[in-house]
């Protein structure tokens, strides 16, 4: 009852930063507003799937003995949060910075804000990052599709370092940097979406086009050879010849302005995170810092929504060995 309360209080609200310590004036308070989040119609257990006839036993670690199966649920569960042993208030707390700064906030200032160690502060951002990821929603409309070198190394490798690592093939100039490869889908007006691809061929863009852009949409990218064989399949697909310096143009037929600016906007919001706050960014953590910035654009109001869509989102566990291997 209380619980639903402070839900129907934090989303009709622009929610602050007091007004958000003051939800959470404790760990129980802090504990409740993420079971209220996670499990709206009360505990699902992990082993039978029943919902709301679990009991909670006492201690702090969010345990639900259900009465269905006898066995134990942590809520903290199939979530980041698990094995973690930072209170829930923090967590909280770190989420709503996190979600609510534009531009994101280091590890280090994280740390210093929360009293947390920097590697433990290093990992709840990257956990928390790792929330902030999702395929939804899908993209309709008039959708820009585009790619980008974020961060990374440095831009070119030296001469006798100019090669593949896989392949040992020597790489081209501009497409040939060693630096990640960042995929973007853009919804004009709405949502973006952004994954690290491997490489600028078909096979390597097709499955994250397939899991985000509707087939109905219309589709706007640049002349990559890659997107002819995807832009079959929608019922337009306009393309820009960046390498003509043709960054706009209006089509004849449609009337459509022809351009990848809103997917470069998004370039332009990750480079600022990942150069302004991070520095640098390493391929194998892109997709979390891709997330985050795709989090940050796709929730632009930022008000309490942002968060209890954050609470509610399941998301594997990211143990500190796998970020670190
Ligand atoms: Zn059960």
């Amino acid at each position: 009852m209380m619980m639903s309360y402070i839900l129907m209080g934090m989303v009709h609200d622009s929610l602050t930063l007091q007004g958000f310590l003051d939800l959470v004036p404790d760990e129980a308070h802090a504990e409740a507003l993420f079971l209220s989040a996670r499990w709206p119609e009360g505990p699902v257990c992990r082993w039978c799937g029943s919902v709301g006839n679990a009991r909670r036993l006492p201690g702090r670690k969010m345990l639900f003995h259900c009465r269905d199966c006898g066995r134990a649920t942590s809520a903290r569960s199939g979530t980041p949060m698990a094995a973690s042993h930072l209170p829930v208030r923090t967590w909280l707390i770190a989420m709503f910075l996190m979600a609510c700064s534009s531009k994101g906030i280091s590890a280090r200032q994280l740390g210093f804000w929360l009293g947390l160690q920097y590697r433990t502060a290093w990992h709840l951002s990257h956990r928390i990052r790792q929330m902030m990821a999702s395929d939804d929603p899908v993209l309709r409309g008039i959708v820009e599709m585009d790619e980008t070198y974020v961060g990374g190394g440095p831009r070119t490798r030296s001469a006798g370092d100019a090669t593949d690592s896989s392949s040992g093939r020597a790489r081209p100039k501009g497409r040939g940097t060693s630096k990640p490869l960042l995929l973007t889908a853009v919804e004009r007006g709405g949502a973006v979406h952004a994954r690290r691809i491997e490489s600028h061929r078909t096979d390597a863009i097709t499955p994250a086009w397939r899991a985000w852009v509707d087939p109905a949409a219309r589709l706007i990218t640049d002349a990559l050879p890659a997107y002819r064989k995807l832009g079959r399949a929608h019922p337009s697909h306009l393309t820009v010849n960046h390498s003509r310096r043709a960054y706009a143009r209006t089509d004849a037929d449609s009337g459509e302005r022809v351009h990848v600016n809103t997917a470069e906007s998004y370039h332009a919001l990750l480079r600022r995170m990942v150069v302004g706050v991070h520095h640098w960014v390493s391929g194998k953590h892109l997709d979390r810092y891709a997330a985050q910035a795709a989090h940050a654009w796709n929730h632009r109001k930022r008000d309490a929504n942002t968060l209890i869509s954050l609470l509610a989102r399941p998301a594997e566990p990211l143990p500190f060995r796998v970020l670190t291997a």
